[in-house]
Parts: C-alpha cells; structure tokens; sequence
C-alpha cells in the first residue's frame, strides 16, 4: 500500500544528521569532505576560462553566445575522490557532507572575487528531495553565502519532468539583479542552462554559475 507523502520520512536525511562523521571518498572515520589520504587525491580545477570554468590549455567549446550563464566558477575537477564525495553525499543526505563540500565551493568562489546581488541555487524537485531529505544545493548555497556576506533567497521552483529531468520557474520578479546561482556539479549543463533560463526570464541582469566540480571540458551547449 503506498504510504501516505505526509508521512514519509526523509531516511537518507536523518541518517546524514546522525551519522559519524566520514570521508566522503573512502568512508573512513574523519571530517568531511574527505580524509587525510583522500584529500591528496582531490583535484582542484584551475582557473582557466571565466564563462564555463573549464581549465587552461587545449580546445575547449564553451558556453553559446547567447547562453544564459554569463560566468562559471567550479572548484574541482568531477573525478576520482570528488565524484565519490557528491555521489555519495547524494545518497546518505549526509548535511555535514553537503557543508564541507560547500566550504570548498566558498573559498573559490571569494578567490575568484565573485559579486552578486543575491545567491541562490537550483532547488531539487520536492518528491526527490522529500526522499533525499534534503535540499543539497541549498546548503551550498547557504555555506556560499554565509562566506560571501551576500543574501540568499529561494528564487527557482522546480517541478519533475517525464524524461526525469526538472523544469523550473523563478517565484519572483528579478529585474536587473546579478544572481550566484550555485549547484553541485555541471555535466552538460542543461540543469543550469534551463534553471538560469528561468532568473534571466524573471528580469535577472546576469548569471553566474558557482559548482563544486565541473565534469570534463565538453560543450555546454546553448
Ligand atoms: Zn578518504
Ligand atoms: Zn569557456
């Protein structure tokens, strides 16, 4: 018999609150994100392109012209022990995790002296969030802000789509505001592409995309 929603519980959520705390990677007792060993194996991305991050040197296709991510800022490379550390973060819900990683982000993001006029970030459909227990790019966005001194607002509702996809809407009016619009990681970039689509659809001036990692150095698209 399916259970009634109200009365779910966010396991995976609970769990990441009361659980000790681990590698991410390797799951060996230490604070997160990642344990002594594992942290030698992380891979920052350097700076290398300004709009969609990907690193200096060889051939790149970057972000269209007329994309609606004006800027990209990615702390690491999606491989190895980081891919470990989000898929794994992703399963346990672990908030701790989520904070950590979160931290690493923060630190790119005040080294590459980022200016907003709001953070914000791309919120996670609520029946998969409701099973995670947690919003994660929330508490990026949150750690972010905290760091940068800068507001952080709920701009973007998403609703699931067939194909598992989300699609999004902002909640409000943005007309000229300059959005951090933060998210775990870009891949192809459609999930940012179609969430930034909705703040520039709002009246938002720019946006700037803040990730923990960056996955390869491939087409985001248009
Ligand atoms: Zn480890
Ligand atoms: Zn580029």
């Amino acid at each position: 018999m399916p259970v009634p929603v109200a009365t779910r519980r966010p396991v995976a959520g609970l769990l990441g609150l009361f659980a000790p705390s681990r590698c991410l990677a390797c799951r060996r007792r230490a604070e997160p994100p990642w344990c002594r060993v594992c942290a030698g194996r992380v891979s920052p991305l350097p700076a290398g392109c300004a709009r969609c991050a990907a690193p200096p040197g060889g051939l790149h296709r970057c972000w269209a012209p007329g994309a609606p991510v004006d800027a990209t800022v990615a702390a690491l490379d999606y491989r190895g022990v980081v891919a470990r550390a989000v898929v794994t973060a992703k399963v346990t819900g672990a908030h701790a995790g989520w904070r950590a990683l979160g931290e690493v982000l923060a630190e790119r993001v005040v080294a590459a002296g980022v200016d907003a006029d709001v953070v914000t970030w791309v919120t996670t459909a609520s029946p998969r969030r409701r099973r995670r227990g947690v919003d994660h790019a929330e508490l990026l966005a949150r750690t972010v802000a905290g760091a940068t001194s800068l507001p952080v607002l709920r701009l973007l509702e998403a609703a699931p789509c067939r194909d598992g996809s989300d699609r999004y809407r902002a909640v409000t009016a943005l007309p000229g505001s300059d959005v951090l619009l933060v998210d775990d990681v870009v891949t192809t970039g459609g999930t940012a592409r179609r969430a930034a689509t909705a703040l520039r659809s709002a009246g938002a001036g720019s946006v700037r995309l803040a990730v923990i990692a960056r996955a390869g150095t491939h087409d985001l698209g248009s």
